[in-house]
């Protein structure tokens, strides 16, 4: 395979790239343990690595519970409780084991760190790298994809071919572009507009956890990182709000701040007053703090907004215990992995990884790559500035609104989606740089420009500068994907829905 030996940036770390074993078998994640190396002795906050640890290993934690039930109906789960880690199940994993949200999430990580910045294009790649070759699975093989990720999946190959046929572009590099005057010119929004499923929100901590010192970009970049697979609205504003959450979280937030029904106007300037849709402002102002649970109306449901809702729900409802708040989660049925999975992002991020249960971590997959994975991402969150960066221009909209911030209007009754289903804070402020120069400024629709630097050694790419926006491509639903996925197939009993 040619792109073994081969990585996206020139980061000195080949465990973070796609490796093959065979010609046609990835290098499992627990045997590049023997590769791992760590950033420099001393240089790693412990208090943050604490928290950004629990955060990654509680959203693995969570998958992994969640997994063996996954597409059960609460009916089931209510007269046979998940109380522990089991094996089998749905996935036939073993104990420990975890399904795509963690996967894609080790994607998203390993891009960060692999590029020291935040790149869209190398986190749709390595996505790519799971979704055909099992890049970050537990198991060797992307045996599970939401409905809307394999569409957007599908598309961004598709615009990869059109560049490389439109530029004579050699195939063999188009999964290491570095040049910033190509990669700009790339829409890396590959989702139809009115994708609302929970997969946008179930991978997104490393964003949040690499840049929480910068809270405009974390929140920014969090919203951005749902769009490239779910291009909704709302999936963006979940992201948006869930990532200042685990912003709030690092930075040290109380329990109760964190839920403060007023926590988006108490942070304004983190969503660079930007409106939250209104259904995410209404789960921030409170809809999951239901008593009864399931019973008043908490839905582990593959719709964005009810697994944000869900798992708000457990965390809440557990103040003191992260365990039992992970059971909670997967004891509402349903797409019981993914909501556990984005309850363990903040509960784990809030507790910290010293209060993740040793009984369930003792078992859990991958664990070395993820303690090692966490220290660099704390250890390059460290380095990174919008100043220091070269590779990006973050425009963030007028702030007119500051004063009175009015929730979005759109709304769809989107109750039903399932896209998995089956079934003090004290603010950190940027530096003032030429690239912050832009926050304030009144700026075009579009969020984020890209520019990336081109490391030393890397591939050079500025003659072929083609512009290629391409349109959604046709036929996109078309699959080479050879397994069958239970979400897929339960897609089609969506009634009436368009929303993927
Ligand atoms: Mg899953």
């Amino acid at each position: 395979m040619a792109t073994n030996n081969r990585v996206s940036s020139d980061n000195g770390k080949p465990w973070l790239e796609l490796q093959f074993r065979t010609e046609n078998t990835v290098t499992r994640i627990h045997e590049l343990d023997n590769q791992l190396t760590y950033p420099p002795a001393g240089k790693v906050q412990k208090d943050i690595l604490n928290r950004v640890l629990g955060s990654l290993q509680g959203l693995a934690m969570g998958d992994a519970l969640g997994a063996h039930v996954e597409f059960r109906p609460y009916h089931f789960l209510e007269k046979n409780p998940v109380e522990d880690l089991h094996s089998g199940g749905t996935w036939g994993l073993n104990k420990g084991e975890f399904t795509d949200d963690t996967s894609m999430a080790l994607c998203l990580a390993n891009s960060l760190v692999a590029r020291k910045d935040f790149i869209p294009y190398d986190q749709l790649v390595r996505y790519k790298w799971w979704f055909r070759h099992g890049y970050m699975s537990s198991t060797g093989t992307c045996f599970d994809i939401g409905a809307a990720t394999k569409r957007s999946l599908i598309e961004f190959e598709h615009r990869q071919q059109a560049f490389m046929k439109k530029s004579k572009f050699p195939k063999d590099k188009i999964d290491f572009v570095l040049s910033p005057d190509l990669l700009k010119k790339f829409n890396v929004d590959c989702s139809e507009s009115d994708a609302a499923g929970n997969g946008a929100l179930m991978r997104l901590a490393p964003v949040p956890l690499f840049f929480y010192r910068y809270p405009e970009y974390a929140v920014e970049f969090s919203g951005v990182s749902g769009r490239t697979t779910h291009g909704d609205q709302i999936a963006y504003d979940a992201c948006r709000y869930y990532g200042a959450l685990i912003v709030a979280a690092l930075q040290g937030s109380s329990f109760e701040d964190l839920l403060d029904k007023n926590f988006y106007e108490n942070h304004l300037p983190w969503f660079n007053n930007k409106p939250l849709h209104k259904e995410i402002i209404k789960v921030a102002r409170g809809s999951y703090k239901k008593y009864g649970g399931h019973k008043d109306g908490i839905r582990g449901k593959g719709y964005i907004v009810q697994s944000l809702e869900a798992a708000l729900w457990a965390f809440w409802a557990n103040k003191d215990s992260f365990g039992k708040g992970a059971l909670d989660a997967v004891n509402l049925g349903d797409d019981t992995d993914t909501t556990a999975a984005i309850y363990g992002q903040l509960a784990g991020a809030y507790h910290g990884f010293r209060n993740l249960p040793d009984k369930w971590m003792q078992h859990m997959y991958g664990k070395e790559f993820i303690h090692c994975l966490s220290q660099w991402i704390v250890y390059e969150g460290q380095n990174w500035s919008p100043d220091k960066s070269q590779t990006l221009i973050i425009n963030l909209p007028s702030t007119q609104s500051q004063s009175n911030p009015i929730p979005t209007s759109s709304s769809t009754n989107k109750q039903n989606y399932p896209e998995h289903a089956s079934a003090s804070s004290s603010q950190v402020r940027p530096k003032s740089g030429a690239s912050y120069a832009n926050i304030g400024s009144t700026a075009s629709s579009k969020d984020i420009q890209r520019q990336m630097s081109t490391p030393s050694g890397s591939t050079q790419l500025d003659n072929a500068s083609s512009s290629f926006n391409t349109q959604q491509t046709q036929n996109r639903n078309t699959s080479q994907h050879s397994t069958t996925s239970p979400k897929d197939y339960n897609t089609a009993e969506r009634k009436g829905s368009t929303f993927v």
